[in-house]
């Protein structure tokens, strides 16, 4: 008897990777991260414990994110990720070479891109790959009925890049992306602290910082974070704290880049869904989404109603459930 197969979706995030498989949920929800022993290639760690060791390593130990950039710089760790996730999906009434994927890609990867990815897929034994737009996905898992001839807008703060997409009837529209988001957060931080007060930090310092302090709203507490680093000024380890109205100002004027793409965007907009548009507003996803005072901000600075989405991390995951279930076709409304 042939056996069934597993139906899985996955979000590779430039930093988090979510696998969903159908009857189970999400089973695999960490860091973009890889640890290999550079001696023997082997993996030592995968996601939250790779993530520890980041700037911490030793000549012994390579730590690596794959998909740094939004673009996949390294299939090999990219691919034993994803093999990692799957050895552990035991059932013995499964065959994994009966099983479909569905890889979720940002809206800019090219052709050749895609082809990759699917073949990455298939080189884990799955013949049926296929592959999707992840804004499209995390649109679906925001609530968003993307099958309806309504026009609507998401806009998904990752790790790597900003994805801003105007969809209607089941597809994209309008796409455009911008590399500022998470990561740039973080940079910005750690730029700004070494060059006000002096102290060189850590990826993931500046990361704590922004998720302590990180609002776009005026708050009159102007609370304060405690952090470590490098000082440049004995060249000793040091600590020194930041302030919450520092943060605020490095990430506005982040967020105005993100905002002049979509006002950009919604210039181009086919005035029948600009309409709908107006009427709904739009829909902020990704990590960023959890900045205090974004809605708010997009709505002073769009002039839309702007909803958060509930999951904002886990929505693209969400939504391959659904587009697993009709491939994408635009017609079919599924309903769970
Ligand atoms: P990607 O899809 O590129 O992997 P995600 O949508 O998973 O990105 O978002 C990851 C980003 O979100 C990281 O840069 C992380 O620092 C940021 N993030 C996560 N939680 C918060 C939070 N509470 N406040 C601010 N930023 C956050
Ligand atoms: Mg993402």
């Amino acid at each position: 008897m042939n056996k069934i197969g597993f139906e899985i979706g996955v979000d590779l995030g430039t930093v988090n990777t979510l696998v969903y498989v159908k009857g189970r949920g999400i089973v695999y929800n960490e860091p973009s991260i890889v640890a290999f022993d550079r001696q023997t290639n082997k993996i030592i760690a995968l996601g939250r414990r790779a993530s520890e060791m980041l700037g911490k390593e030793h000549v012994k130990i390579r730590v690596v994110k794959p998909l740094e950039g939004g673009v996949i710089a390294d299939f090999d760790a990219t691919k034993a990720i994803l093999a990692t996730v799957i050895s552990k999906l035991k059932d013995s009434n499964v065959d994994i070479k009966n099983s479909t994927m569905l890889i979720c890609c940002p809206s800019e990867m090219t052709t050749t891109e895609r082809k990759a990815l699917k073949q990455l897929g298939n080189e884990l034994k799955i013949k049926d790959v296929f592959v999707e737009q992840e804004v499209k996905a995390g649109a679906i898992g925001a609530g968003i009925d993307i099958f309806s001839p309504r026009g609507s807008l998401i806009v998904d703060i990752g790790g790597g890049s900003s994805d801003i997409g105007i969809l209607s009837l089941g597809d994209l529209v309008l796409w455009d992306s911008v590399r500022v988001a998470g990561k740039h957060f973080d940079k910005a931080i750690a730029k700004y602290v070494k060059y006000k007060y002096g102290m060189v930090i850590g990826e993931n310092t500046a990361e704590k910082i922004k998720i302590n302090l990180g609002t776009l709203s005026k708050d009159n507490t102007d609370k304060e974070y405690q952090f470590g680093g490098l000082s440049m000024r004995t060249s000793l380890p040091g600590k020194m704290s930041i302030k919450q109205s520092e943060v605020r100002m490095i990430l506005l004027d982040a967020f105005d880049a993100i905002t002049t793409k979509v006002l950009r965007l919604l210039q181009e907009t086919p005035p029948e869904i600009a309409a709908d548009i107006f009427e709904d507003g739009m829909v902020v996803n990704g990590g960023g989404a959890l900045i205090g005072g974004v809605q708010e901000y997009f709505e002073t600075n769009t002039g839309l109603k702007v909803r958060i989405s509930n999951h904002p991390l886990s929505s693209i995951a969400e939504g391959t459930k659904y587009l697993l279930k009709n491939r994408g076709n635009y017609l079919v409304k599924v309903v769970d």
